[in-house]
């Protein structure tokens, strides 16, 4: 077990505004689950970052009358801010702009493709979305608009590199079948095979310098630079050292997880692979696609007045309540809803009433009958527990957990310990000693979800005394 290795990805962020809730569940689930394989005394590597390379960013920049990298640096920093407020334990922050880290990568990559006889040079003329920053169709278009961005497309004439996707097709779509390249939940699979069913076409992966201000230089090539494509994607091989320093690559390639949002599952199941392939590149293993969050059963909005910044929710009950309702009340899987009511009930019934209280009762008569610490020793996580965090589904695998709370609070009650320690001082500390070490067992469950919370249990485990109020009510 101890030599086995663990890499994730989470996608490499927009930094041309803030973060909302869906990158603070995509990282929360996606350091959940690292913190998992961690404890298991796996090597693992975490993997985040930012999409740089960006006109949008450019613009943004613009906007708030900055250099675009003393703006990028800023957000970048308030990006890392949020993470740190979540607890998130990444090994690597990449950054698509930085010349040193990313740069020979991409463009190592790029000469493979090259190699492999996949890209070539091609007029291309159609629309382009300056909001999507990506070509889009005719048909796509609502009353001559983009329906997302309520803008006209531009017109393009313009000479770009092109990919061979066609070619890869058929290959990654055997690929998905047989799960050698694993796309969960199932119903991403179904889409992402219809969506082979219907073959791909081949996707520019350049655009002109002149059309835009930014970019990796397509090398031997002056006059394009590389498309999203190639520029970030490549990330996931880049920040490991791929075409630079190659050790972590070694180490830590193929990919256990990249993590995803619904939205860029095209990207990643089909793109990304046909890129790999034709780069002589072992596939990643898994593709984990998340839905997206709600608020009250509708897309959050500013006009609605229904969002909730991550900031501010941390801001009120702190990082492990946040953690919490992230991984029990929002599907891995399929779109969640968060509202502020849900918040404030679920944090005093789970973790005010629940969690936090069961420690107190539980280290209280620990404090008063025994007289030195119960001694824990580390047991293997129990089946129910592993079988749901091996399949992603973080939110079983918490209702497991409270579900052993529950059973223990029951057991004290059951058994009153208070009372029995009174007329049987022997028999009532053998009861409260199986409390603390079931304590210990459910703590140690609590370590990838609630991190700070089991830290705190287990020292007040060690030191045989209560803990402070771990989650004080909410009224
Ligand atoms: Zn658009």
């Amino acid at each position: 077990m101890a030599d086995k290795k663990f890499y994730l990805t989470t996608p490499i962020f927009y930094p041309n505004a803030k973060l909302h809730m869906g990158h603070a569940y995509t990282t929360t689930l996606s350091d959940i689950v690292v913190r998992y394989h961690r404890l298991l005394g796996e090597k693992t590597y975490f993997l985040t970052g930012s999409d740089e390379n960006t006109q949008k960013v450019v613009q943004a920049a613009a906007a708030a009358g900055e250099e675009p990298k003393v703006f990028l640096d800023k957000i970048v920093e308030n990006f890392k801010t949020l993470f740190s407020s979540l607890d998130i334990s990444y090994d690597q922050f990449i950054r698509t702009s930085d010349e040193q880290a990313h740069w020979p990568g991409a463009i190592a990559l790029w000469n493979k493709l090259q190699e492999s006889g996949d890209l070539y040079k091609k007029e291309y003329e159609g629309l382009y979305c300056v909001g999507h920053e990506a070509f889009i169709t005719e048909k796509d278009l609502v009353d001559g608009k983009c329906p997302d961005h309520g803008t006209v497309p531009q017109y393009i004439k313009e000479e770009n590199y092109f990919f061979r996707l066609s070619r890869y097709t058929e290959d990654i779509r055997k690929k998905i079948i047989a799960d050698e390249l694993v796309v969960a939940p199932a119903t991403r699979k179904r889409e992402i095979l219809s969506l082979l069913d219907e073959g791909l076409q081949d996707v520019s992966f350049s655009r002109p310098r002149t059309a835009t201000s930014v970019g990796i230089p397509v090398p031997n090539d002056d006059s394009q630079v590389m498309y999203v494509w190639c520029d970030a994607l490549s990330n996931y091989i880049t920040a490991l050292g791929y075409g630079r320093d190659d050790a972590l690559y070694q180490e830590f390639w193929p990919v256990n997880v990249h993590v995803i949002g619904k939205d860029i599952l095209r990207f990643h199941a089909a793109i990304w692979p046909a890129m790999l392939m034709s780069a002589g590149i072992a596939l990643p293993k898994t593709i984990l696609v998340h839905g997206f969050i709600t608020s009250g059963g509708k897309k959050m909005s500013k006009t609605l007045g229904n969002v909730i910044d991550p900031e501010e929710l941390l801001a009120e009950y702190g990082t492990d309540a946040v953690r919490y309702y992230l991984a029990r009340y929002i599907s891995p899987f399929e779109d969640g809803d968060i509202t502020r009511e849900h918040c404030k009930a679920a944090y005093n019934a789970d973790l005010a009433n629940g969690l936090g209280n069961l420690a107190a009762r539980i280290m209280q008569l620990a404090q008063t009958h025994l007289s030195e610490p119960v001694a824990v020793e580390w047991k293997p996580f129990p089946k129910e527990f592993t079988d749901a965090m091996e399949k992603f589904e973080v939110n079983r695998a918490v209702e497991y957990v409270w579900q052993r709370i529950q059973a223990l609070d029951q057991k004290i009650t059951a058994e009153a310990p208070f009372k029995v320690v009174k007329e049987d001082a022997q028999k009532g500390k053998a009861i409260i000693t199986e409390l603390v070490t079931e304590l210990a067992a459910i703590d140690l469950m609590l370590e990838p979800l609630v991190p700070q919370t089991s830290k705190k249990i287990i020292e007040a485990i060690m030191a045989n005394k209560k803990p402070e109020n771990l989650f004080p009510r909410k009224d």
